[in-house]
């Protein structure tokens, strides 16, 4: 079945929108004290497609914590400088478990499950602050040159309070690194991840920036290739199986395509030869994604029949 054009996508995405804003429930992540201090309601929508149109509904231009969506930069990167070497020490299977559970990585000897979870992006953060001689600027400049502003930044405020409460991932790098599977010193390592954790940027940003995964991994704005074909096969795989948390089934269930969300309450959906919807909310259901997001991704991906399966 085609993919339906709206005959008006802003209503259509007004409608779903206001709908949103009245999920109640949920609660802003407060594992990280500066996180907890977001305005808990604001709510955005962006839906950018691959011919050059974006239309946002809500607080689409407010930049918020892209958090574990920064895997995503982090990864294409690791990809890219190491090449197949990289499946060697973090593993492409969902893991069923908690973005940031400790006992499958003691099990499994310190491979991560897939570079999605928290254990697998540290391990990815390893392979920048080992392979770039400056691994932030890197992914600072990636980031800036595929959502097309110059402006782009960490929050220091949220990147201290993870370092200063972040003891879980500390346990997670330590015992990686006790297996031999981290290479660079553990902080700076820590240093890395809770930096790219820390980005901040608005839906429409964000769907503009993974783009390129809709589109075999050229950039359809600047038609730039982003990265290898077979990478955004690759990515877009690893993010159906492992995107948004021990909730993924669930999600490939119901919405049916690549996605990846952030404690945040950022979502990004890839619909591959289509487009990008960005979705943002900051309270969160158990999982730890948006609830709000959630919904909202879910019925502008069911009304105009944008499944992959
Ligand atoms: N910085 C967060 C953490 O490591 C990221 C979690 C997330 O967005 O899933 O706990």
């Amino acid at each position: 079945q085609p993919i339906q054009q709206p005959d008006d996508t802003r209503a259509l995405l007004e409608t779903i929108y206001q709908q949103a804003r009245a999920i109640e429930g949920g609660e802003v992540a407060s594992y990280i004290p500066a996180l907890a201090e977001v305005a808990p309601e604001q709510c955005a929508l962006t839906l950018a497609t691959l011919d050059g149109q974006s239309v946002s509904v809500g607080d689409a231009a407010q930049r918020f914590s892209i958090q574990s969506i920064s895997k995503i930069f982090g990864l294409m990167l690791a990809m890219e400088r190491v090449g197949e070497s990289l499946w060697e020490r973090v593993q492409m299977e969902p893991s069923g478990q908690p973005f940031n559970s400790i006992v499958q990585l003691e099990w499994e000897k310190g491979i991560p499950r897939n570079p999605m979870i928290n254990a697998g992006a540290i391990l990815v953060a390893d392979v920048l602050v080992s392979r770039y001689s400056a691994s932030k600027n890197a992914v600072l400049s990636l980031v800036r040159q595929l959502c097309g502003a110059d402006d782009v930044f960490a929050d220091g405020r949220v990147h201290q309070s993870e370092m200063a409460h972040g003891h879980r991932n500390a346990a997670l790098a330590h015992l990686m690194k006790s297996f031999g599977n981290i290479e660079a010193d553990v902080d700076e390592v820590l240093d890395h991840y809770f930096w790219q954790c820390a980005l901040t940027m608005s839906t429409q940003q964000l769907a503009r920036s993974f783009a390129f995964l809709a589109n075999r991994g050229v950039c359809p704005f600047s038609q730039k290739r982003i990265v290898a074909r077979r990478d955004a096969q690759r990515i877009n795989a690893i993010l159906s199986t492992s995107g948004m948390y021990d909730q993924s089934g669930e999600f490939a269930f119901t919405v049916g395509v690549p996605a990846k969300s952030g404690v945040g309450g950022g979502i990004v959906a890839v619909v591959p030869d289509y487009g990008v919807i960005a979705a943002w909310s900051p309270k969160l259901n158990h999982y730890g994604n948006s609830q709000r997001g959630l919904y909202m991704i879910r019925e502008v991906a069911t009304r105009l029949g944008l499944s992959v399966y």
